[in-house]
């Protein structure tokens, strides 16, 4: 572990009057065989009063970026940027399901530090002046094995603080590390306990986990996180829209999962950037099936319950409004039988999102019996945009031969200019050589001349 340590953290450590540890994720991730560096975030602990880890930070060039006395945690930064996160060893108690501690109790006795924690495998030390490990629970034992087990009873562990659900399932996908019997059936036990947590955070924990291969490269890891949450019940109790999926049949012969299985499938094979439209595309079928007794309505229906629970989550606005619009949408042509014209003004309207959606349309494809060929609406579309960009077709308004002001020389009033120009645009995507400044104002007066 020596050789992974910034050289900062060592001279720190051999500064300080007791011994530092680092401890949680880099351990961890050190002792699975992952790479452990730059990116890595430096979670440090020991037995030391923050004062005297302050003292001996400053004095080895460390800037101290906050202060929090009543957890005993000093954030850290050291000469090249790095961040770390020092808590003080200490043991807390807990109001049932609140994140934060009703009251902690400092100590220098490792073990009761690493009860305080959540997993056994995040409750691993490593002395760095001393150069050894310190392993009061079995965590090294438990990361051979590939297990995580809660560091006290898992009743307790999981009962205490509800964001620990979360961190189960994001955890486990990012590490590979997969719970026991145990530890499962506490989750399960207290998966109501979710809605004790802030909706803010569990954001968070879902963000990281529908990006958890992102981490170790692990494919597969997302779909393992989504697993965890089915099964424990933290979806149903956070996203309880989506959870009505789970065991609806599609019954129809392009489908060989169930909607909430085909939904997960589909996050497995969608880029990052588009993961909460991969997993919220079929949110309306559950909906729809029990209103309307089929799935018809469910892309516009998706995209309001979409908006509904990521608005809950309190998830960033330009997330919500690309999320919604992608599910709105997911289902435009999707039995290739729209008109050319008709996709040349989608492809218009859809703009820059067109990239999103071909890669919503192509997972979601893929997600329905495990195809990986180009989907068929996406291999149309693809091609008439092709046939589009060679014809030189606007695809802005900025792109059209007139503007506004050619309009009005011409002698349309101002309150008409935008619907004109927008008319234009979609005039000029049937056919790119239309985009000719004579032309298109002939083609603008006999709109205006028509009443249009
Ligand atoms: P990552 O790789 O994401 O940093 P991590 O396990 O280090 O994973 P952190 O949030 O950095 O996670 O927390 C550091 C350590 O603090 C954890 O490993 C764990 O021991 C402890 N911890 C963090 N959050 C909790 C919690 N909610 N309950 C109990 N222990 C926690
Ligand atoms: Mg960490």
């Amino acid at each position: 572990m020596k050789d992974v340590l910034p050289a900062p953290l060592k001279k720190l450590a051999a500064a300080c009057p007791l011994p530092l540890y680092a401890v949680g994720g880099s351990v961890r991730d050190f002792l699975l065989g992952y790479p452990v560096g730059d990116k890595t975030d430096w979670d440090i602990s020991s037995p030391m009063r923050e004062e005297e880890l302050i003292a001996a930070a400053s004095a080895c060039g460390f800037t101290v970026r906050a202060l929090y006395r009543h957890t005993g945690t000093v954030k850290l930064e050291d000469g090249e940027g790095r961040g770390y996160e020092f808590t003080r060893f200490r043991s807390d108690r807990y109001v049932r399901g609140e994140h934060t501690p009703a009251e902690i109790f400092f100590t220098d006795d490792m073990t009761l530090d690493a009860r305080r924690r959540d997993f056994c495998a995040n409750a691993v030390y490593y002395d760095v002046a001393g150069e050894a490990f310190a392993d009061p629970l079995g965590g090294m034992e438990d990361i051979r094995n590939k297990t995580l087990r809660t560091v006290r009873e898992a009743e307790k562990v999981f009962g205490e603080d509800g964001l620990r659900l979360m961190r189960l399932a994001r955890i486990s996908a990012e590490t590979g590390l997969r719970p026991d019997g145990e530890c499962l059936a506490g989750a399960k036990r207290n998966a109501a306990l979710i809605a004790d947590i802030a909706p803010e955070r569990i954001f968070t924990e879902l963000k990281l986990l529908l990006l958890a291969d992102q981490k170790h490269g692990d494919g597969e890891a997302p779909l393992c996180g989504l697993d965890i949450l089915r099964d424990t019940g933290v979806l149903g109790h956070t996203m309880p829209e989506l959870a009505l999926g789970d065991g609806m049949e599609q019954n129809n012969p392009y489908h060989a999962h169930d909607v909430l299985t085909h939904s997960f499938l589909c996050v497995r094979h969608a880029p990052p950037e588009i993961r909460f439209a991969a997993l919220l595309h079929d949110v309306g079928k559950p909906y729809c099936m029990l209103r309307d007794g089929n799935f018809h309505a469910h892309a516009p229906v998706g995209a309001r319950i979409a908006e509904a629970i990521l608005s809950r989550l309190k998830a960033p606005k330009k997330l919500i409004a690309e999320t919604v619009f992608l599910v709105a949408n997911h289902m435009r042509d999707y039995n290739c039988e729209m008109r050319t014209n008709k996709v040349r003004r989608e492809i218009l309207r859809i703009g820059p999102a067109l990239p999103a959606l071909f890669a919503l349309k192509q997972a979601d494809f893929t997600a329905c019996k495990g195809d990986l060929s180009p989907a068929p609406t996406v291999v149309k579309w693809q091609n008439i945009l092709d046939k589009m960009r060679e014809e030189g077709v606007p695809f802005t308004l900025r792109e059209l031969a007139v503007n506004g002001r050619d309009l009005k020389a011409a002698g349309v009033p101002e309150r008409k200019t935008a619907s004109i120009l927008h008319e234009l645009l979609l005039f000029c995507s049937e056919d790119g050589s239309r985009n000719e400044k004579s032309l298109l104002l002939r083609h603008a007066a006999n709109m205006m001349k028509s009443g249009s």
